[in-house]
Parts: structure tokens; C-alpha cells; sequence
């Protein structure tokens, strides 16, 4: 099956979309996320384009110019967000000792969901694919905390006011055919991995996968989906507002609230 047909298919399996939905993709400058802008665009859907700027030196540089030109060429609207004048990675890094993907991802999401509810979303799109999936999956078994992973589905089940539902229409593609659909349709896109990549977990659980097929990793996938209804029921999380933010939390201060000194940045934020 083509990659449209095999995104049509979640799309309708898991009702993921309707019709009147004002969607955001989250625009990374990598093949996934450009491809699913592109498809979503293509099949006639309200798509705007959100992309963070990490700073992250010419890397960051080169994604932002190719997104900035490839949003122009499909007639798509691109918000970029700053992350330099919400908080300072580096910074937080340094102060908390924890590594740069944990800060990254956390101050990521945070800032995705501020914006797409500024920019009045009714859905977040990312382009997770079949590999990120399958390897969050055994990164939160590895971890021991299966519950971690209640959000890996193609559609988020927290459902809170402030809370802006993700979706992801490639959650059952794999990474290679993306990949392929990306070279073959010359998408200006930066293949080579954030800079901080390989010090990830992430990159680990992936080379440990490296030899499954896309068939097991699917069962993988596949099989964690038939839990998760269970483990919804059984997790203790319940979603409140951060006290400091007012972002929806699992505790009276989100994570990225938590982060030290970068709460007194982020609180200049709040509205
Ligand atoms: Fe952030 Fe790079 Fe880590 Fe991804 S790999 S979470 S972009 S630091
Ligand atoms: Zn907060």
C-alpha cells in the first residue's frame, strides 16, 4: 500500500480527523514531518505548519530555510517558535544535570501545545512513524513503567480543555518507506540527525531494533495497542493545570515548570 493510502487507513480506522479540524504540524525539518504536511495538504485538509527553532547552530539553520521554502512552495502558513526567548536549554542542562533530550523533549512539547492553542488547533500532527513508536515502546518496558507509554496511540486519549490532542497519521508507516517517499518526492529535507542524537537513549533503543523487520516491529506496535485500554484504566495519572503555567500536568507543577530557574522564565510566559 502507497503511503497516502496507508495514512487514509488510520486516518478512518482511528477517526482521527474531522472534517472541520484547524490541524498544526509540528514541522521538524526532517522527512516525516514534511511528508505528512504535504499529504495532509494534499488531501484537502486545514493544515498550518509549527516549527521550533532549537537553536541548535547550522543544523537548525539549514531545517528552518528548507521548511521556510518548502511551506511557500505548497502554499502552507509556517509559525515559528523561538526557543530561545522561552528558555535556555543549555542553561537548564547545566543547573539540573539531566541530559539534553530529556530537557529538549519536555521544553518541546510544552511549548507546541502553548502555541497550537494560540494558533487555536483543534489537533497537533507529528510525524512519529512505526520506528519511534516501537522504540518508545521498549524504551518505557526497559524502563520498567509500561504506563509511560498510555499516550502511544495514533490519537492521544487525554482529553482536557487545555490540552491540545496529537495525532499521528504515520503511526503505522515505517521509517524506510518514508525515507524512500521523501527521496522520491526531492523534499528539501536535512536527513542527518540532531546533532545530540547519538548521545540518546533513543539512538540506543534503535540500534538494539536494528534487525527486527517491519512486520515484528508492527506486532510490537500492534500488540501494545490491545493493552492500552487497560492500563488506561489502571494508571493513577490524573491531568490537572500547572499551577505556574496553567498547562495541563500530572502534578501541581509540570515538568517544565519544574526545570530550575527556567520556571521564572516560563512564568513570564503565562497568559
Ligand atoms: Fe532534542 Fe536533539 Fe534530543 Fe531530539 S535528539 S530531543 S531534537 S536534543
Ligand atoms: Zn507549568
Amino acid at each position: 500500500m502507497s503511503i497516502e493510502g496507508q495514512i487514509k487507513k488510520t486516518i478512518k480506522e482511528y477517526e482521527l480527523i474531522k472534517k472541520q479540524d484547524r490541524l498544526i504540524v509540528a514541522l521538524s525539518g526532517g522527512k516525516d514531518s514534511t511528508s505528512i504536511l504535504y499529504l495532509l495538504k494534499k488531501l484537502g485538509y486545514d493544515v498550518n505548519a509549527l516549527m521550533i527553532n532549537l537553536n541548535f547552530g547550522e543544523w537548525s539553520k539549514l531545517n528552518l530555510i528548507n521548511m521556510e521554502n518548502f511551506c511557500k512552495s505548497i502554499n502552507v502558513n509556517l509559525d515559528v517558535i523561538n526557543l530561545n526567548e522561552v528558555c535556555r536549554i543549555e542553561e537548564i542542562v547545566e543547573k539540573s544535570h539531566l541530559t539534553k533530550c530529556t530537557v529538549c523533549g519536555v521544553v518541546k512539547k510544552w511549548a507546541l501545545n502553548k502555541w497550537a492553542k494560540k494558533l487555536r488547533a483543534d489537533k497537533i500532527v507529528t510525524g512519529h512513524n512505526l520506528d519511534d513508536e516501537c522504540q518508545t515502546i521498549i524504551m518505557n518496558f526497559l524502563k520498567g513503567n509500561i504506563y509511560l507509554g498510555i499516550n502511544s496511540t495514533p490519537l492521544t486519549g487525554v482529553s482536557n480543555a487545555n490540552f491540545v490532542q496529537r495525532i499521528k497519521p504515520l503511526f503505522f508507516t515505517p521509517e524506510d518507506e518514508i525515507k524512500k517517499y521523501a527521496e522520491k518526492m526531492h523534499f528539501p529535507v536535512v536527513y542527518e540527525r540532531c546533532p545530540y542524537a547519538s548521545k540518546s537513549y533513543r539512538i540506543e533503543t534503535r540500534e538494539w531494533l536494528k534487525d527486527f523487520s517491519d512486520n515484528q516491529k508492527l506486532k510490537i506496535v500492534k500488540n501494545y495497542q490491545k493493552i492500552i485500554p487497560e492500563l488506561r484504566k489502571r494508571s493513577k495519572d490524573e491531568i490537572i493545570n500547572c499551577e505556574i503555567c496553567g498547562e495541563a500536568s500530572k502534578n501541581k507543577i509540570c515538568r517544565a515548570c519544574s526545570f530550575l530557574n527556567c520556571s521564572k522564565i516560563m512564568t513570564t510566559q503565562k497568559k
